[in-house]
C-alpha cells in the first residue's frame, strides 16, 4: 500500500517539496504519496491529527508551524532538542516524533555541493529565528574557527547564543552575538542570511566590508535575486541561494522516513532548470 506523506504550512501552495518528494520517490523506487496540506493559523494539530488517524505516516513542516511541531512532538532528535523547532515528523500509532533537517541540509549544500568546508572557518550568520536555531548546532559541528550571530533584535542574538552555549558547552564558546552596527571592521568567510527580510525586497544593514577576500555569501531564501546577493556580489563573494538546502534538507527527511538516502545533485539542476 502506498505510504503517504505531506508537507503543512500555511501558506503552502508554493511549496516545492511535492516535487522534490515525488522524484526522490521515483529515484529510489519507494512507494509514496506526498502532498501539500494548507492548515489555518488555529488548526495546526488538528489537521496532524486527522493526517495521522488517516493513515499519514510523515509530514513536514513550514512557516509558521515549526514551533508548535516541536511541542506537539512526544519524542524528540537531539537536533531537534537543539534547534527546539521540528520541519520532520514521524507519525506513529502511539507517538508523534520529530525532528530537524534543516542543519544538515545546510551544511551539505555548503560543504558537498558547494565545495565550501567550513572547518577554521569565520562564520557570520545574520538572523535569530526559527532558521538559525536550526542550523547553529550543524554549523559548530563543522568546527569554524569563530560563529557570529547578528540580528536586528539584539536580545534574541543573545537568547540564541545563550541557549547554544548550554546545550554545546565548550564549543559553543565559538558564538558570539552582535548587532549590525558592531560588525564594521570585521570579516567572515562565510556570511548566511537566515533572515526573511529579502522576501519584502529588503536586507539587514550589513556593511559591505564583511565579506572577506574569497568569501561566500549564501541567501537562504531563494528563486530570486535579493538585496543581500547583489551586495555579496558587488563586493566580490561567491554567491549562493537556498535552493541546494532545500533539497538537502528534503533528502534528510526522507531518510529519517524511509531509510534511503536520495541522490540530490540531478534535483537541484532539474529544479534550477524548470524541469522538475
Ligand atoms: P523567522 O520569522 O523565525 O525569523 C526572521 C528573522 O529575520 C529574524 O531574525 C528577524 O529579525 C529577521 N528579519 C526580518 N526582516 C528583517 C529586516 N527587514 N531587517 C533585518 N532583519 C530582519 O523566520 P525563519 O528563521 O524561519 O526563516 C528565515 C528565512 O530563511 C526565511 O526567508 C525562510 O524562507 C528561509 N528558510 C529557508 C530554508 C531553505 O531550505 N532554503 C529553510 C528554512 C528557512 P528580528 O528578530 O529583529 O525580527
Amino acid at each position: 500500500m502506498t505510504d503517504r506523506y505531506a508537507v503543512i504550512g500555511n501558506p503552502v501552495a508554493h511549496s516545492k517539496s511535492p516535487l522534490i518528494h515525488a522524484r526522490f520517490a521515483r529515484d529510489t523506487g519507494q512507494d509514496i504519496a506526498y502532498e501539500a496540506v494548507f492548515s489555518a493559523l488555529d488548526d495546526f494539530e488538528r489537521v496532524v491529527e486527522r493526517f495521522r488517524a488517516a493513515g499519514g505516516r510523515g509530514m513536514n513542516v513550514t512557516l509558521p508551524f515549526k514551533h508548535r511541531a516541536f511541542a506537539l512532538c512526544s519524542v524528540h532528535s537531539e537536533r531537534a532538542q537543539h534547534a527546539r523547532a521540528v520541519n520532520t515528523l514521524v507519525l506513529e500509532p502511539d507517538a508523534i516524533r520529530g525532528d530537524n533537517t534543516d542543519g544538515v541540509g545546510l551544511v551539505r549544500d555548503l560543504a558537498v555541493n558547494l565545495g565550501c568546508a567550513l572547518s577554521g572557518k569565520r562564520i557570520l550568520l545574520m538572523g535569530a529565528g526559527g532558521a538559525s536555531y536550526g542550523v547553529c548546532g550543524p554549523l559548530l559541528d563543522e568546527g569554524p574557527a569563530a560563529l557570529v550571530v547578528a540580528n536586528r533584535t539584539v536580545s534574541k542574538a543573545v537568547e540564541l547564543c545563550e541557549h547554544f552555549r548550554r546545550v554545546y558547552g565548550r564549543a559553543a564558546a565559538l558564538l558570539a552575538p552582535a548587532g549590525y552596527d558592531a560588525l564594521g571592521g570585521r570579516a567572515f568567510d562565510v556570511v548566511i542570511n537566515a533572515t526573511s527580510a529579502g522576501l519584502a525586497g529588503d536586507m539587514p544593514a550589513l556593511p559591505g566590508s564583511v565579506f572577506a577576500e574569497g568569501a561566500l555569501g549564501y541567501e537562504m531564501l531563494y528563486g530570486r535575486t535579493t538585496p543581500f546577493m547583489t551586495l555579496a556580489a558587488r563586493a566580490g563573494a561567491e554567491c549562493a541561494d537556498g535552493l541546494g538546502m532545500l533539497v538537502e534538507q528534503a533528502a534528510e527527511s526522507f531518510f529519517v522516513w524511509r531509510g534511503v538516502r536520495p541522490q540530490t545533485r540531478g534535483v537541484i539542476a532539474a529544479l534550477r532548470a524548470g524541469r522538475s
